[in-house]
């Protein structure tokens, strides 16, 4: 499909797709996430020239939540290396929802199966450099802003409140963290948790989502910038995770249907990139079972499938 048609086309799959956002609901376990728009959809597809093509809703601004994983990983690869990093957390999917506890003690004690469940990305969290929690969100949001291509994005406070004073679950999955020594002695868990839900509060546009899948799409260098910013290696192993458990326990399904490297939130947003070509964010507030955007699924399935994007 040429460029120009395919400028005239996304709207048309915009539209089809925004009817699947009724297949889902909001997530409202985040009483702040629940205000969101349930048939709202919009999509950016970005090159590497920096030329884009967008449809849709895609001027409201959401929070990463999940998505923020797949960066808060990198800059815990390039703090740490592949051995400080995978001596806390496994490199295998769990089949299970993202904030499950079933599987925390069949690997190592207390070894999260990867970074991208929660248990998995606070212990991520726990990794990040920086003396104090304040100074640890300082580096994440400065990381994000260049992978956005220098963006300043910032943290929705009121999202991060909102979760921090509902999140018994999260907070149990850090505890028993702390319990298995994968939280060390010195490390305060309720600090750790700071840093994980200011990072997954961190708010963006869809443009913005997907100047960062750029970034991903050319394993780890910008093409609008012209420099490496992320060692090829670590990206490397952040698109093996998304396309292993980047959509939660549908990750089998939409490496099937869809077939490209994808990180999904709550919120949400769908981080999505065609290797070498495009960065894509799509937004799409109705969270079907598994906890994806029923219409930003939907929209990617179609893109996909016309543009032949799988990479399988
Ligand atoms: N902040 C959210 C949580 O910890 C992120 C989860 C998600 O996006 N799946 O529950």
């Amino acid at each position: 499909m040429m460029m120009e048609q395919l400028r005239e086309t996304l709207p048309l799959w915009v539209q089809a797709s925004r009817l699947h956002a009724s297949e889902g609901q909001v997530a409202s376990y985040i009483p702040e996430l629940a205000k969101a728009p349930a048939d709202a959809l919009g999509v950016t597809i970005m090159g590497a020239g920096g030329e884009t093509f967008s449809a849709g809703e895609t001027d409201f601004p959401f929070t990463m939540q999940s998505i923020s994983k797949v960066f808060t990983l990198l800059l815990a690869l390039m703090d740490n290396g592949e051995d400080g990093v995978f001596a806390k957390v496994g490199m295998e999917p769990t089949g299970d929802d993202f904030n499950s506890m079933l599987k925390l003690e069949l690997v190592e004690p207390g070894k999260p199966f990867n970074p991208l469940i929660n248990a998995g990305a606070i212990a991520i969290s726990s990794l990040i450099h920086g003396d104090t929690p304040a100074a640890k969100t300082e580096r994440i949001l400065s990381f994000f802003n260049e992978a956005a291509g220098g963006a300043t994005l910032s943290v929705n406070e009121d999202v991060f409140r909102s979760e921090s004073a509902t999140a018994h679950r999260n907070r149990s999955l850090a505890y028993f963290l702390k319990d298995n020594e994968v939280l060390g002695e010195e490390i305060d868990v309720e600090d750790v948790l700071r840093v994980y839900f200011r990072h997954c509060s961190v708010e963006v546009s869809c443009n913005q989502l997907a100047r960062m899948a750029l970034l991903l799409a050319f394993d780890g260098f910008d093409p609008l910038v012209g420099r490496q910013l992320v060692p090829k290696r670590y990206v490397q192993i952040a698109k093996t995770f998304m396309i292993m458990c980047g959509m939660y326990n549908a990750s089998g399904e939409f490496a099937i249907k869809v077939g490209i490297p994808a990180k999904s939130g709550v919120s949400g947003g769908i981080l999505a990139l065609v290797p070498g070509r495009y960065g894509i964010g799509v937004i799409g507030p109705a969270l079907g079972a598994k906890g994806n955007s029923t219409a930003g699924v939907h929209l990617l399935e179609t893109m996909s499938t016309a543009l032949d994007w799988r990479i399988f």
